[in-house]
This record gives C-alpha cells, structure tokens and sequence, in this order.
C-alpha cells in the first residue's frame, strides 16, 4: 500500500482540485477517511484473516464496489436533507466513490504484496496494472524505518505527491483564469 499520509494527500488534492467553493465543514474529515479506510482491512490479520480472504487486507474493502456502497453510507449519514438525486448529492456521491476507490486502485501500481480485489465481490481474483512504479509500503513501524521506508517515500513522492500538486496548479488555472 501506498502510506496513509499519501492516501490522505490523494484525498485532499482531489478536494482542491474538484469540490465545491464552499463545502459543508465535515466534508475534508470525510474526504480524508474514505481515501484511507480501505486499509482498516489489516485489522483482519488480528482475528486470523488471512491475506488472500474474500475480507484479508486488499480484498472486498479495496473494491470499487465497496467504494459505492461507503459514499451512499456516508451521504445517508452524514448529508442528511441532501436529496441523492440531485445535481449536489450526485457530486458528492461520484466523488466520495472515486476517492475511495482511488485507494485500491494506487495501491494496484504498488510492487509487492498480494494484488487488489478489484472486481469483488464478483470476481474475487487479485490484480495489479500492468505498470507498477509504487514501491510497496510495509506493515508495521519497524520495518516503515527503514531503507526501504526511504525507498517508498521517496517512490511515492515522484508518482503520486508530484502529480497531486500539478493537478491542484492545473485546477487552480482553470478556476482562476477559464472558470471565472
Ligand atoms: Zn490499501
């Protein structure tokens, strides 16, 4: 998996770059726990989980199915009064979706690890894409600091924080300049 602090970075570039002006004011709490709740699913390994189970760790909960079922969860929940149907609701439906399913799918570019269960709970077979420039982030602290948890920031800076950054300038443009 790509760290937390990515996912969370994913989360809020996606918020500058495409949310409203003016958003409710739990919408970044939110917007930041989608992108990285997928990986409560180590939790798992607790209770005897094994990894490659319909519920191990980049299973069902790293699915984009998953992913829809969490934004309708969070839009009955925490939008209360805002009708699913309308133009505000399926915005904010589309993006708590794609946020969430942003996370199995950056974690797909990793290197390591078992793949994600993309297409579950349909197909419960484990994919990668066909590129994967991510250096897998390990489990646990101890081996986080380490070489290899320099070799993970240092990976996921370069193709995740940077193009992050270019899509908040690109979308800063166009608000500033084309959108006005
Ligand atoms: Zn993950």
């Amino acid at each position: 998996m790509p760290t937390v602090i990515t996912h969370t970075a994913v989360a809020v570039a996606a918020g500058m770059a495409f949310g409203p002006k003016e958003v409710p004011s739990h919408f970044w709490a939110l917007a930041i726990a989608c992108s990285v709740i997928p990986d409560a699913d180590v939790i798992g390994f607790s209770f005897g989980i094994p990894y490659g189970h319909f519920f191990g760790h980049r299973g069902f909960f790293h699915s984009p199915f998953f992913a829809l079922c969490l934004s309708v969860f969070v839009l009955c929940f925490f939008f209360r009064g805002l009708e699913i149907f309308s133009r505000q609701g399926f915005f904010y439906l589309t993006f708590f979706s794609l946020l969430t399913a942003s996370h199995g799918l950056l974690d797909a570019f990793t290197n390591g690890g078992l793949g994600i269960a993309l297409l579950s709970p349909f197909d419960s077979a484990r994919y990668f894409l066909p590129w994967t420039p991510i250096e897998v982030s390990p489990i646990g602290i101890d081996a986080f600091l380490s070489r290899w948890g320099l070799m993970v920031i240092k990976s996921e800076v370069l193709w995740v924080w940077l193009p992050c950054s270019a899509i908040i300038m690109v979308s800063k443009f166009i608000r500033a300049w084309v959108v006005k």
